[in-house]
């Protein structure tokens, strides 16, 4: 299960591992988008893990999700801020008031996570988005949890997935976002935003496991 401390401790591993691969982060987007993405993040996370540290931070996942939300879409610009805001906002409305989440309920959360995020790109699978690291993550969890893993072990087959799919981008043509002016010329580049999601899952693998 996933308790608010390793809810806590997971968004703090996501800020400490966009911190650790900002330039990479940047590089990536230098070359098929405006070379913010490192940049972006790491300003969204510094803002997020101070409302996660204030004396008055919400006390259930789904209010502190629901935190993280509202700021990554107020201090991040880009696409980026708005997706992954939609992600914790639509996570928070399924966590429910529950203070520790369950296998079922974190996979629940992921996916409404997700579904939101890419109903808000409307980006589909292989479009070179984030979504390519995170629809394949779920999937795996879901298969997981299917089979009776715990929810370590589903999320790191889920971390695993991610960063599959964030490998599978480079070959892709992007269809969404910035990249998607360089037509043809975006192939034989790693997404950005698949890159920054794989590390938001591993840092959840890694703060359950
Ligand atoms: P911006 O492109 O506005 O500078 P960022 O650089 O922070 O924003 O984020 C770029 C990333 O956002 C891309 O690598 C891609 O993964 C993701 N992205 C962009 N547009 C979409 C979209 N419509 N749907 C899903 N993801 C998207
Ligand atoms: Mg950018
Ligand atoms: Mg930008």
């Amino acid at each position: 299960s996933l308790t608010h401390e390793q809810l806590v401790a997971w968004l703090a591993a996501f800020r400490d591992s966009v911190h650790e691969h900002r330039d990479h982060l940047t590089e990536l987007d230098a070359a098929i988008g405006d070379a913010d993405h490192g940049t972006n993040l790491t300003r969204g996370m510094d803002a997020v893990m101070a409302v996660v540290a204030a004396d008055d931070a919400p006390d259930t996942a789904a209010g502190l999700l629901k935190a993280v939300g509202m700021k990554l879409v107020s201090t991040v610009g880009g696409a980026s801020g708005p997706l992954y805001g939609t992600f914790f906002l639509r996570a928070a409305g399924a966590a429910g008031d529950a203070s520790t989440l369950d296998a079922g309920a974190v996979l629940g959360m992921l996916r409404a996570g997700v579904e939101g995020l890419a109903a808000r790109g409307k980006a589909e699978l292989g479009d070179k988005t984030m979504v390519d690291a995170l629809a394949p993550a779920v999937e795996a969890l879901a298969d997981a949890v299917a089979n009776g893993a715990d929810l370590a072990t589903g999320l790191r087959a889920a971390a695993e997935a991610a960063a599959t799919g964030r490998e599978a981008t480079t070959g892709l043509e992007a269809r969404k976002g910035r990249a998607s002016y360089l037509g043809e010329r975006s192939k034989g580049h790693t997404d950005p935003g698949a890159a920054s999601a794989t590390m938001l899952v591993e840092a959840l693998a890694d703060a359950v496991g």
